[in-house]
């Protein structure tokens, strides 16, 4: 490709808010056979809700949602926003919380009113050896609705399971199909529930999930779809998806990433929104056509 092609083209993506970091992200995208894709903030707008909350038998629901709210209230996860929020909504007073501890992919723990608190994904339960069978079928019912379960536990006892929905981005679904008719293979890699996963990727038509992936795995699993369909585009939004990024043949931060995300990629979404890949492939294909 001649460097005033590439300028052209460069700028041209620019107009539509895509911009390419590296010129050679515009050659290395035509090679691309696969677009891996982060879940949350990337398909979905990464503002969950909660919408589901069923406290055990016995346990005090109001007062379970303020000791689980309070110890969210100081992690940045996306979920734990979605929870403190609901427990504003009902007009619940965050109490003080001492020895938290986030564990990343997994959940929050800390102390809270004299209590030890755990909340998270059913596998940080496995890993306290605390039983979630009792709720198993509900979670089961509110993953195949594309929902997230998670589970609180007080001193050790299972005491809540609850659901967070994040709602898919309005521009999502046409992006997929248009990335389908440019013939590339789509993959969802998440740290989510692999049952809400599948959910969301059926909805969506995507071709492929790897779910419950620990943020050190995702650059392992980058790795693994390279060997099995070829040249990679990874698209991603946050802090942990940055090794990811560095890792893919074509490295997409989307939206309003963070500078460690922007800083490991080759191409940069403005508008947050996956029609942004579209537009890069697009752009890449005709320039490249072009100086043949
Ligand atoms: P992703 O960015 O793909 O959503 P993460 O690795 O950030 O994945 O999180 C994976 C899972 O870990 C979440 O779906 C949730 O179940 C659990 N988790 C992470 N942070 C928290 C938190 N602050 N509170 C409760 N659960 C959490
Ligand atoms: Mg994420």
């Amino acid at each position: 490709a001649t460097p005033t092609s590439i300028m052209v083209g460069t700028g041209r993506a620019a107009q539509m808010g895509v911009l390419f970091r590296q010129g050679t992200a515009l050659q290395g995208l035509q090679d691309v056979q696969v677009v891996a894709l982060d879940k949350t903030g990337t398909l979905t707008e990464g503002k969950p809700l909660l919408t589901d909350f069923i406290a055990a038998e016995g346990a005090d629901a109001q007062r379970a949602l303020q000791l689980l709210a309070s110890l969210e209230h100081q992690s940045s996860h996306p979920v734990a926003q979605a929870l403190v929020s609901a427990a504003h909504q009902k007009n619940l007073e965050l109490l003080p919380v001492t020895e938290f501890e986030s564990l990343t992919g997994l959940g929050v723990r800390g102390t809270v009113d004299g209590l030890r608190i755990e909340v998270g994904a059913d596998r940080f339960m496995t890993q306290l050896a605390i039983q979630v069978d009792s709720f198993a079928a509900q979670a089961q019912q509110l993953a195949q609705l594309g929902k997230t379960p998670m589970y609180l536990a007080i001193n050790g006892k299972l005491s809540a399971l609850l659901a967070i929905a994040d709602p898919i981005k309005a521009s999502t679904p046409a992006a997929i199909n248009a990335l389908h008719e440019l013939g590339l293979k789509i993959v969802m890699v998440t740290g989510d529930n692999r049952h809400t996963a599948q959910a969301i990727a059926e909805q969506l038509g995507i071709d492929e999930v790897v779910a419950e992936v620990m943020p050190a795995q995702k650059v392992e699993t980058v790795q693994q779809l390279q060997q099995r369909h070829g040249k990679l585009a990874f698209v991603g939004d946050g802090i942990n998806d940055a090794p990811a990024l560095v890792t893919a043949d074509v490295g997409i931060a989307i939206g309003t990433g963070s500078d460690i995300t922007i800083d490991a990629a080759d191409v940069v979404l403005i508008s947050g929104k996956l029609t942004g890949v579209v537009n890069a492939l697009q752009i890449s294909r005709s320039t490249l056509r072009n100086i043949k």
